[in-house]
């Protein structure tokens, strides 16, 4: 029930503005996105290699309205590209891209063109793209998207979440060979006809999925912050024989950083999904949606001012 009312909230311009205007929410956000610029990006990827991880830097924005944002974005990407770039850390760091901020909503034609353009300047500079998964209603659009691009770009990768019905199919379908497959849980509000409501139904989804990924022969991105579905994630490796550079753990900046820390020193890669940008609102409240203790948090913040 809370999180739906959060999820709501997450698409209400009239919450967003509100949330805004309070100063402190800066320092909240902080804890999950380290800044707002290039550089910024830049310095948290530097200082998460040098701890031995891997980083895919996601620049916030969603549901973008016009084509000038969504030019905007797709530059931006290609400023960020270049920067890892010169800064020689493509082997460790990819992007991560949302369509919607690309300008899906409103020309699907547009949104390729400008994916396509991030993928050529992230094969030439020697990284990957991942296509993050958003609302239900755009994930055949959005599969379809990382199919044509995989015809150039066969490492782009797709995010399937386990909450959706159908997911255990797509699971099927795209675990071939050269395929990298994100699974996480799933973020947005989504309706009993298309979704698993309850978090049993969720996380078995999730394990099914997994047996899936692990034991075929793509390349499975575990994302979760679950200790449960990590311990299984380790177990599937072992029983599937999977060396430590056929799969990855994936979780998100802030979020449970002694594990990513466990996990990386155990000898496994450990990818790092970095957000920053000023667009950082729909991102915060879906953290918030997760986790009622990070309301408490943001709370407390609120109240402390
Ligand atoms: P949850 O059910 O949120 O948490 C399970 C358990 O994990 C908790 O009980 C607790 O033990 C532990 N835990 C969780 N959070 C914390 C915390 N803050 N501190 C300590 N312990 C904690 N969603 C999409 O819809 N599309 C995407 O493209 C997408 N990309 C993602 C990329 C990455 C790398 C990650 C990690 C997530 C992504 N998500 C995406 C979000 C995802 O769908 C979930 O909403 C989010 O990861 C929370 O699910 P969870 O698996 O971590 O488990």
């Amino acid at each position: 029930m809370l999180r739906t009312v959060i999820l709501a909230a997450a698409r209400s311009s009239r919450v967003e503005r509100l949330v805004q205007t309070v100063p402190v929410s800066r320092d909240v956000v902080r804890r999950f996105v380290p800044g707002v610029s290039t550089d910024d990006a830049l310095r948290a990827t530097r200082e998460l290699v040098a701890e031995g991880l891997k980083v895919t830097l996601d620049y916030l924005g969603e549901d973008t309205q016009t084509a000038e944002q969504a030019a905007a974005t797709k530059d931006e990407y290609l400023r960020l590209l270049k920067s890892l770039a010169d800064a020689g850390v493509t082997a460790a760091a990819e992007v991560s891209v949302k369509l919607s901020a690309l300008g899906q909503r409103f020309d699907e034609d547009l949104a390729y063109e400008y994916a396509h353009a991030i993928c050529e300047v992230a094969a030439s500079s020697g990284t990957t793209v991942t296509l993050d998964m958003e609302d239900a209603a755009t994930t055949d659009l959005t599969l379809d998207t990382v199919d044509r691009l995989r015809r150039d770009f066969p490492t782009a990768g797709a995010v399937l979440q386990a909450y959706l019905r159908r997911t255990e199919g797509d699971c099927r379908e795209l675990a071939v060979p050269g395929s990298r497959i994100r699974l996480c849980k799933g973020a947005y509000s989504e309706p009993e006809s298309v979704a698993f409501q309850s978090t049993v139904e969720v996380d078995k989804s999730y394990v099914r999925c997994l047996n899936i990924l692990m034991s075929g022969p793509g390349y499975p991105m575990i994302a979760t912050h679950d200790p449960r579905l990590i311990a299984i994630g380790e177990d599937r490796a072992k029983w599937f024989d999977r060396s430590p550079e056929d799969f990855e753990f994936q979780m998100l900046y802030g979020i449970r950083p002694e594990e990513q820390h466990r996990l990386a020193a155990a000898g496994y890669q450990v990818r790092v999904y970095v957000p920053y940008g000023e667009q950082w609102y729909g991102y915060l409240m879906r953290r918030l949606a997760e986790r009622p203790r990070n309301l408490a948090f943001f709370a407390r913040s609120l109240a402390s001012r």
